[in-house]
């Protein structure tokens, strides 16, 4: 019998597989011993060929080319990364290997990243699949031990390829097309442009809301207060003169009981976290951004091995999870956690199991929990820290009895006048004891329980003081990185029709990407973060309203999420959705095409370039320092603006205008008076005058100087030497 080889996804796992299965000898790109070849990738080493592989002339982007559709889509070489891709092949040619164990990430993008190489590579021997939730050393063993065939996951690796190939028909065609008729570098996608039309959406609403206030009374009692309402609701005094006249009236007056009501109420511990709702979490408690999460989350799932596999959308376990409990409580045993959890493994934790097992409800993996492997705190970094907590304090909840509590609503009468509490008194802390065990704060918001004896029928109070409130009604809220990922999980709900509701299910985007999808949309300038929220710049705004229809909503992404699902399920054929997907392409590239709307970014901040006279976008950096950049894909001139604080000795306020129209500002602060000098400072040259004569708007589209795909990647390289 010959050699097996291990395909791993990237050299660190690889090394950890090695470790696991004694394969000491280290080469060139592998490792070896008697009995296996542990190789890695490094990430996709192969990538969709560029649309000059088909024909030279779409190196050049021109609208009239459009839609470029490939009868099928080829996968080349991915030339950063060519050299390991070079070993593997090689290693795949090897007479004495004929066996291979895909032990790529166990996913849908892991599952193509082995098998697009193995085509390329022309692989054609035996092959199993090494499918595990975590990197322990155990859990690696035992996956070896119970390697599962390769067909298995054809279907899988088939909605892998046509999500893929989907994306390029659409994103590249529609991104080339925007480019090309506007003359300004956008891009669209299946997913991207549905997400971002959800924060242009809000923005707009927020624009035409138009606030107003109105005030709340408040009665102090001893040992409770009390909310004037009406219906059982707090009243809403929308006049001020109204407002008072209350106060005057029921100023040291009595209250009497008119009704107490007692209310048993239980909560459930909440269900484990999947990917999703941890981001959710972290950024709500941590102020993580997504895509941070997914990466301190990678770290403890593979260097600390401490948590099971990151990319999951189950927030279940399945039954072989079960015996494993007590090993997994055990490794706290040096953590906040450490003396429950011993006394759950002596004593015993939740019985109904059945709210939190649930086979039916795992796919490709269970929910995000601890594995047996010992936590030592001391070896993590601060982020790795709270981050793991969140996950070991909800798996100790998960396994803590209920929240019982008591709410009595009390009514009271003054006069006419109408006042209503909620007291609450606990039960049963159960499940919310746990989150005291950290100090990573989570329970943010909550009523407190009510310290003092519950009034009956009858009972008279006088009233101590009043307080009156003044509050805003609320306005549509910005998305922070948490509601943003919400609103992409149940992006249903901006779906009218039922079936696509059902199909939306799954959401916008996969767990496994949705952050990646978030970061895009700010490296490409359509959104920012501001403080916690993500807001849409004038440029994404404008993006929206020249995109297709069809991909502004989710709608179109629905459909096709659906039969994306179908395929892996293996009901659909995946060569009926491409043909339908290159269909679509070219309505989409046509809607563009024809669509009479031209390129007008407004809105704060945008100016006119000095060049060329095209809107500039304005957008903060790092530093916090505003830059204009020209959007007008031939001139690409870009300003920023220097702040510099000029100490003075005397108290000097005056305004100077500057050639950009911005005033010098004169700030003063404490005793001392600063002034802040704002300078400007060129960024980009502008390329404008040279091509003036080629690349006007109007015949840019039988402009054959200029290479917008040179243009594109000229500034893209600009960018990232920025960041
Ligand atoms: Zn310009």
């Amino acid at each position: 019998m010959g050699k097996t080889i291990i395909l791993a996804e990237k050299p660190s796992v690889a090394k950890e597989l090695a470790k696991a299965l004694s394969v000491f000898k280290r080469f060139d790109g592998y490792y070896e011993q008697d009995n296996y070849v542990v190789t890695w990738a490094l990430g996709h080493l192969t990538e969709l060929a560029e649309p000059a592989y088909y024909n030279p002339k779409y190196k050049r982007w021109s609208i009239n080319d459009l839609p470029i559709i490939p009868t099928t889509l080829k996968s080349v070489i991915l030339d950063s990364t060519k050299n390991q891709f070079k070993v593997v092949a090689s290693l795949f040619k090897r007479e004495d290997i004929d066996q291979l164990i895909i032990a790529t990430d166990a996913g849908r993008e892991g599952e193509l990243v082995a098998r697009s190489i193995m085509e390329l590579a022309n692989w054609n021997k035996e092959t199993k699949r090494l499918w595990i939730s975590s990197q322990t050393k155990e859990a690696i063993l035992d996956g070896f031990n119970n390697l599962k065939e390769s067909s298995l996951y054809d279907n899988l690796y088939e909605a892998a390829k046509a999500r893929s190939h989907a994306d390029w028909y659409v994103g590249l065609n529609v991104s080339r097309a925007l480019t090309t008729k506007h003359n300004v570098s956008l891009s669209a996608g299946r997913v991207q442009t549905p997400t971002l039309a959800i924060l242009v959406e809000r923005e707009k609403e927020l624009e035409k809301f138009e606030g107003s206030f109105y005030w709340t009374v408040k009665a102090i009692f001893e040992p409770f207060s009390a909310n004037l309402s009406a219906d059982k609701k707090t009243l809403h005094i929308t006049k001020e003169q109204e407002k008072d006249n209350y106060l005057k009236e029921l100023e040291n007056k009595e209250a009497t009981v008119t009704q107490v009501l007692n209310e048993e109420k239980v909560e459930n511990p909440p269900l484990a976290y999947d990917l999703t709702e941890l981001q959710r979490d972290a950024n709500l408690y941590l102020n993580f951004s997504a895509k941070e999460t997914l990466d301190v989350l990678q770290r403890l799932y593979e260097n600390h091995k401490l948590v099971t596999y990151p990319r999951t959308d189950s927030r279940y376990i399945t039954l072989d999870i079960v015996p494993t409990l007590p090993q997994r409580l055990k490794a706290l045993e040096f953590t906040p956690f450490g003396q429950v959890a011993n006394i759950f493994v002596e004593h015993g934790y939740r019985k109904d199991m059945d709210r939190f097992v649930k086979e039916s409800k795992v796919t490709d993996h269970h929910a995000i929990i601890p594995t047996e492997q010992r936590v030592d705190l001391t070896k993590l970094n601060k982020k790795e820290v709270d981050l793991w907590t969140l996950i070991a304090k909800r798996f100790m909840e998960v396994l803590s009895e209920n929240y019982l509590y008591t709410n009595t609503d009390v009514t009271l009468q003054v006069d006419k006048h109408t006042f209503t509490t909620t007291l609450k008194k606990e039960q049963q802390k159960g499940w919310r004891d746990i989150s005291v065990l950290s100090d990573v704060v989570t329970e943010i918001g909550r009523t407190l329980p009510y310290k003092g004896e519950i009034p009956t029928v009858g009972d008279k109070f006088k009233i101590e003081k009043l307080v009156s409130r003044r509050n805003a009604t609320e306005a549509p809220q910005r998305y922070s990185e948490a509601t943003l990922l919400s609103a992409m999980e149940n992006a249903g709900r901006f779906v009218d029709e039922k079936e696509l509701k059902r199909n939306l299910s799954g959401g916008l985007g996969t767990v496994a990407t949705r952050a990646e999808i978030i970061e895009k949309l700010i490296n490409s300038y359509y959104v920012q973060r501001e403080g916690r929220y993500l807001v849409p710049t004038a440029k994404g705004i404008e993006l929206i309203r020249l995109a297709p229809e069809e991909l502004t909503s989710p709608t179109l992404t629905a459909k096709w999420e659906g039969r994306l699902a179908d395929i892996s399920d293996g009901v659909e054929q995946s060569s009926l959705f491409i043909d339908d997907i290159k269909k679509e392409t070219t309505k989409l590239v046509n809607n563009v095409k024809n669509d009479k709307s031209r390129f007008e970014m407004s809105g704060e901040g945008v100016i006119k370039c000095p060049h060329c006279d095209f809107a500039m976008l304005s957008f903060k950096d790092e530093l916090d320092q505003i830059h204009h950049k020209c959007q007008r894909l031939g001139c690409g001139y870009e300003q920023m603006l220097v702040k510099k604080i000029k100490p003075a000795k005397q108290a000097v306020v005056k305004t100077q205008k500057l050639a950009s129209g911005k005033k010098v500002m004169v700030v003063k602060k404490g005793k001392s008076v600063a002034s802040y000098e704002t300078t400007l400072k060129v960024v980009t040259p502008s390329r404008y005058k040279k091509r003036v004569e080629h690349t006007s708007y109007k015949n840019q589209e039988d402009s054959n100087t200029t290479t917008f795909a040179d243009l594109i990647k000229a500034s893209e390289q600009r960018r990232k030497k920025r960041s």
